[in-house]
């Protein structure tokens, strides 16, 4: 069973570390800076040889080469991040697996926030790393993808089981709520989440991992396909997709 370090970086990131007892083999997941990775890691007495990348933005891998310098750890990235990540030793797109000494990740593109984003599941573990394409309550901007691609990502995602932990790149969560409640205000399970994350932040805790299941049931960017949902925008008989473009295109402006 992987053992999952969350690491708080650079104000609003998450970076993690996992390390895999079996073959004690320690991966660290979107290392925008290096220096709280290395503590984290000596704090558990690990050593990190492998660095996951989702995608090539600067907080997600600023710090990947200086770790790659310390510890001639393997990076792994996206095949189509290539151009834009310096020193990939492992290039991986959809469908390859990575593996983590005993246990394992399935890799997914999922293009919308970036051309080139992938995330990582680790099935054995329920645990999915979604980088900037799905957060609490909320899903990444379009900076290079139409909504097209980031509605079939997010759908792609939204297959998975349940209780899939979703461990997301940034802590947006609070702000993500307030925007939720606007889209979906007669949705009970999401005002009863909305007050756990007040009350989380409010004691300075995180408030991701998140549970797919919940976020299911809670992120209007999963819902866009929800009848209600399509209604109070004025949207009753358009597809989904477009459903999903008027929310994503409200969150810009809210
Ligand atoms: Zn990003
Ligand atoms: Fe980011």
């Amino acid at each position: 069973m992987l053992d999952i370090v969350q690491v708080p970086i650079l104000g609003d990131n998450y970076a993690y570390l996992l390390h895999e007892p079996d073959e004690g083999v320690t991966a660290a997941v979107d290392p925008g800076e290096a220096g709280p990775l290395l503590a984290a890691a000596d704090a558990h007495g690990w050593t990190i040889s492998y660095v996951l990348l989702t995608h090539h933005h600067a907080d997600h891998i600023a710090g990947a080469q200086a770790l790659r310098d310390l510890t001639g750890c393997t990076i792994v990235a996206p095949l189509a991040d290539l151009g834009r990540i310096e020193n990939v030793d492992v290039a991986v797109s959809d469908g390859e697996t990575v593996s983590l000494g005993a246990t394992h990740a399935v890799v997914f593109e999922t293009p919308g926030h970036t051309s080139g984003h992938v995330v990582y599941w680790f099935v054995a573990d329920d645990a999915l790393f979604s980088g900037d394409t799905l957060f609490a309550l909320g899903c990444g901007r379009l900076f290079e993808g139409t909504a097209e691609q980031m509605w079939e990502s997010l759908s792609r995602l939204r297959a998975l089981p349940d209780e899939t932990r979703v461990y997301c790149g940034h802590e947006y969560t609070a702000a993500n709520a307030r925007f939720a409640r606007s889209i979906d205000p007669d949705n009970a399970a999401l005002a009863e989440r909305a007050e756990e994350i007040a009350k989380l932040r409010e004691a300075k805790q995180p408030t991701v991992p998140s549970i797919l299941g919940v976020e299911k049931a809670t992120n209007p960017f999963l819902r866009a396909d929800e009848p209600e949902i399509a209604k109070r925008l004025g949207l009753d008989d358009a597809p989904p997709v477009a459903v999903f473009a008027e929310i994503r295109k409200r969150k810009d402006a809210f």
